[in-house]
């Protein structure tokens, strides 16, 4: 069995402790043991983390795109290699099961040689002149040195789509990955070190996220932020981004609507959207959670949907039977408990699950609510756990009413075999991402992004590398 480890700081090329030598520990969310340690960086160590990325920057912006992405597909090949022992790590950290871990490693990989490729195509534009002899070039440079804030639901996802982005187009980055999962991300890095990037392009930093961030934002040597979290804490980091003239991009929160039609096949969208909704206990930016139903199969949905919920098992993620493991960490439970109590508090029907289960580690029950009112505070705040609320509507404007009711507006979800209902949604619908029939987001060849209170940029397909490029201007005549 892999052990996990006592996770170190990456500056400069170095795996070390910080300066200060403090520590934070990391619990299994199963179990809650302690399991092991992260460095706790202090503002020396975001000074050395600066300077390196500075240095990182002058050597990588420098490095032709052919050797960049020669390097990322070794990176990736070397992730491959590694994937298994890096999932166990994950799973211990985060909790989610090992097969789901496993894919996230998988298709991290599969992140890099997207990244990889696109590195390739950074073009620029020559753009026709009014005069004989003139030249006009629009040039694509690195914007420099990258701040990178990463959330603990995908340990290793969220760094990499920021990581990959970064190198491909020839920036230097510091990713301040999360405390509560540290190990894996660092393993993940560990990749593109060993894969021979060279020392100071890739810094990593754990310790106070709100300090690391006003620190790493405000100085002048970072000249992009990219944050994954909630909205709130997005809207702050943005607003520090402003004032001082950084590019931002922003993955923040959902709520996302699943809208299902009398002409849906019911089965299907029960057993694609039960599956959906307990992946990673529902700690999901994209997570499925209102759903709306048509009258007409609503009873249909309910009692299929509830019994995938009520019957998935929940338990370790190591044990190969686990269907949904703990939620990540402990603060998680009474928000949940407060949302669905409020919920029922609101007349809202209890269908199952709604509680801890046990007294050891984090688990909780699979939830699903039914007829939540719009004025309970789960129809408006984003649950981030396994709880679905299942309400009906009658017509397609009602549904597509609710569905854009919210500031939120990250991913969507929709079942109908009617052509004019699913082009109306693609019209109507103000989310970054609808996926019709499937669950068909979040390749590294697609957008992957929100709108409104969501955030803003794209982390998937090939506009993703455009946020880490500025485009320069050079005319010359003869
Ligand atoms: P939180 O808002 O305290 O933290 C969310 C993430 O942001 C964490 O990784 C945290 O380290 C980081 N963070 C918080 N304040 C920061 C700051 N000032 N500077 C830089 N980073 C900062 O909430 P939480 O309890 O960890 O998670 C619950 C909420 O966070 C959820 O309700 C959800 O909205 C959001 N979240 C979203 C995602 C996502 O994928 N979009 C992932 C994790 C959490």
């Amino acid at each position: 069995m892999t052990s996990y480890p006592d996770v170190k700081l990456l500056i400069n090329g170095e795996w070390r402790d910080a300066i200060g030598g403090r520590t934070l520990p990391v619990f299994d969310p199963a179990t809650e043991e302690k399991i092991g340690t992260v460095a706790h960086a202090e503002k020396a160590d975001l000074d050395a983390a600066l300077a390196s990325a500075a240095k990182g920057f002058e050597i990588w912006r420098e490095t032709s795109a052919f050797e960049r992405s020669k390097l990322m597909r070794r990176a990736a090949d070397i992730l491959r290699q590694r994937k298994d022992d890096i999932a166990v790590l994950m799973t211990l950290e985060n909790g989610k099961p090992l097969e789901q871990s496993k894919i996230e490693l998988a298709n991290a990989a599969d992140v890099i040689d997207w990244f990889a490729e696109e590195a390739r195509r950074t073009y620029g534009q020559i753009i026709p002149p009014r005069f004989a002899g003139v030249s006009q070039m629009a040039i694509k440079f690195p914007i420099g040195p990258v701040a990178a804030f990463t959330p603990w639901n995908f340990p290793v996802n969220q760094v990499v789509r920021k990581l990959s982005a970064a190198l491909a187009t020839g920036c230097s980055i510091i990713v301040k990955a999360p405390e509560e999962t540290p190990a894996s991300p660092a393993e993940m890095i560990r990749c593109f070190i060993d894969a021979g990037v060279p020392a100071g392009v890739v810094n990593l930093v754990y310790g106070i996220p709100a300090e690391i961030s006003e620190y790493l934002i405000a100085h002048p040597v970072i000249r992009k932020l990219t944050f994954t979290g909630s909205t709130p804490v997005g809207k702050q980091l943005a607003a520090l981004a402003g004032l001082h003239m950084k590019r931002a991009t922003m993955e923040l929160g959902g709520h996302a609507p699943v809208m299902i039609f009398d002409d849906a096949d019911v089965e299907k969208a029960i057993s694609v959207m039960g599956m959906t909704k307990l992946r990673n206990a529902g700690q999901v930016c994209v997570s499925p959670t209102r759903f709306l139903v048509q009258e007409g199969v609503a009873d249909r949905f309910t009692e299929g949907f509830t019994k995938i919920m009520a019957d998935a098992k929940v338990g370790n993620g190591l044990d190969p039977e686990t269907v949904m493991g703990p939620l990540a960490n402990e603060r998680r439970i009474p928000a949940l408990e407060g949302l669905i109590n409020d919920a029922v508090a609101h007349g809202a029907t209890l269908k199952t699950g709604g509680r801890r289960i046990g007294n050891k580690g984090y688990f909780f029950e699979p939830t699903v609510l039914a007829n939540v009112p719009t004025t309970a505070r789960i129809m408006n705040e984003e649950p981030f756990g396994p709880v679905a609320i299942v309400n009906r509507f009658k017509t397609l404007d009602e549904a597509v009413t609710e569905a854009n009711r919210l500031p939120f507006g990250l991913a969507s979800y929709a079942f109908t075999t009617s052509t004019h209902t699913a082009h109306v949604l693609g019209q109507k619908v103000e989310a970054g991402m609808l996926t019709i029939n499937h669950n068909g987001l979040a390749l590294p060849e697609v957008p992957f992004g929100g709108v409104k209170d969501s955030g803003y940029g794209t982390e998937g397909g090939s506009e993703a590398v455009e946020a880490y490029l500025e485009t320069r201007f050079v005319t010359m005549a003869s």
